[in-house]
């Protein structure tokens, strides 16, 4: 595709990001707070290659990203390794471990797993930027941020799909959008 200039600098992250206003909110992961059986139940009820790891639903502040793969081993590892596990164990993404009864079950710890920095741009970054970091980089994903909060994702495959959708339109009419 050889994307008009000026199509390039009209279409933004906030359009190709996903989820879109009709899709089921962001799949994330709070960095304390869930269990084991919380993790595992949205690994087997969505797809997704990866998770984005907030503070909190409230804040939506970001922490990371996590891949899929990393955490089905990782769980998969601690229901069969670390003793005491069981479906309440709570997942914990944080530096610190917060006080917890000595009758609570462990732990699992998965700060190990997490990429502290992933890619992140904001609504307004113009597409033909993100295109040319994924690029350069070499990135999957990257993570879409407005006023520090986590909005939305755009994977490869979003890029092209968007790409291909604009090349199938009529070019003139993509100068008007
Ligand atoms: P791909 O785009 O290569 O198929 P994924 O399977 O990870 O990669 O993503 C499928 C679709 O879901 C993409 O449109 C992507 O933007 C979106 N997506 C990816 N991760 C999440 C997530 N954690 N929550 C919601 N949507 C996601």
């Amino acid at each position: 595709l050889e994307a008009k200039e000026e199509f390039r600098h009209k279409t933004l992250a906030t359009d190709v990001m996903r989820p879109r206003r009709i899709d089921p909110p962001l799949s994330v992961l709070t960095q304390s707070g869930m269990t084991v059986e919380e993790v595992e139940r949205l690994i087997a009820d969505t797809t997704y290659s990866g998770f984005p790891v907030v503070i909190s639903h409230q804040s939506e502040r970001l922490v990371g990203f996590v891949l899929r793969r990393d955490l089905v081993i990782s769980l998969e590892n601690a229901r069969r390794n670390q003793e005491g596990v069981v479906s309440m164990s709570p997942i914990l993404f944080t530096e610190c471990d917060p006080p917890m009864s000595s009758s609570a079950p462990p732990a699992v710890k998965l700060r190990s797993i997490l990429d502290l920095s992933p890619f992140t741009v904001t609504v307004h970054t113009p597409m033909e930027i993100v295109v040319d970091i994924f690029r350069k980089l070499g990135l999957r994903q990257c993570l879409v941020i407005q006023n520090g909060r986590l909005l939305g994702i755009i994977t490869k495959k979003d890029i092209l799909k968007h790409m291909a959708q604009m090349a199938n339109r009529d070019p003139d009419s993509i100068l008007f959008n």
